[in-house]
């Protein structure tokens, strides 16, 4: 099974979830959200060959200062010719999150137009209320003719997905988008081989609310839920058309995490 999205360095005890991940058939690609995030994800898991690391810079991390966020961005970047993998990047315009709208737009402009001259990175995108900002930079900075874009957990109007399936984006889809209204409509929409399984877990333990147990019991937990999370997205997406089949979302994970620097 893959996981093309999910946040090992979340982990409660990430040597208990290495190995059991390393002990697994999962093969995931971890997202992180800051440059020190993706350091630590590489001190824990760098060794562990089911894990790809995504170096990230999560849109929620970006500061609306101009030179913070930059300082930010700079540290990306000098990250960025270490791996193939590249996320969580993106946009949020949700009210939250917009006050710092130019700076992420400044900011996923760059690394996106990095990428695409370095080429061979797969990008996992994060967009809530800003799919079309996000495929206006996918083009403009043409990474796609060099790169692959997954858009994650894709919550745009069905317009702005007709725009990424015709741009060729690959969508990553878990338990929480199949329950939402849309969810399933969408993945009966995109094409066979662009669609993957992603679980979007371990939960940040600064919005768990859980209670948290003992690190090495805690990782199991972790572990059992990602496990649960991915079979259920599979078996649903199974369930709902003929579009899309186990060997298809296999093959189109595996293409995408044998990608080497
Ligand atoms: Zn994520």
């Amino acid at each position: 099974m893959y996981d093309l999205h999910c946040h090992a360095s979340f982990s409660a005890d990430p040597a208990t979830f290495a190995q059991l991940i390393g002990n697994s058939d999962l093969q995931v690609l971890s997202a992180t959200v800051t440059p020190d995030d993706y350091a630590l994800a590489c001190t824990f898991y760098g060794s562990v060959p089911h894990i790809r690391i995504a170096t990230g810079l999560h849109p929620w991390k970006i500061d609306a200062d101009e030179k913070a966020s930059e300082t930010m961005t700079e540290k990306l970047l000098s990250t960025i010719e270490d791996t193939s993998y590249v996320g969580e990047v993106g946009l949020d315009f949700s009210p939250k999150h917009a006050h710092a709208k130019d700076a992420q737009l400044r900011s996923f402009e760059r690394i996106l137009a990095a990428c695409a001259e370095l080429g061979g990175k797969v990008i996992t995108i994060h967009s809530v209320r800003a799919a079309n900002a996000c495929l206006d930079l996918i083009e403009k900075t043409r990474c796609l003719e060099t790169c692959s874009c997954i858009m994650h957990w894709f919550s745009g109007s069905s317009d702005e997905l007709a725009r990424a399936i015709k741009l060729g984006c690959y969508f990553s889809v878990g338990e929480c988008s199949l329950k939402t209204k849309r969810g399933p409509e969408y993945v009966r929409a995109i094409p066979k081989g662009r669609l993957l399984l992603e679980t979007d877990l371990p939960e940040d333990p600064a919005s768990n609310t859980s209670p948290v147990l003992e690190p090495e019991k805690q990782a199991q937990v972790e572990f059992d839920k990602l496990s649960t999370s991915l079979n259920y997205a599979l078996e649903t997406i199974l369930k709902l058309t003929s579009r899309h089949t186990r060997f298809s979302i296999e093959a189109a994970s595996q293409e995408l995490l044998t990608r080497k620097v």
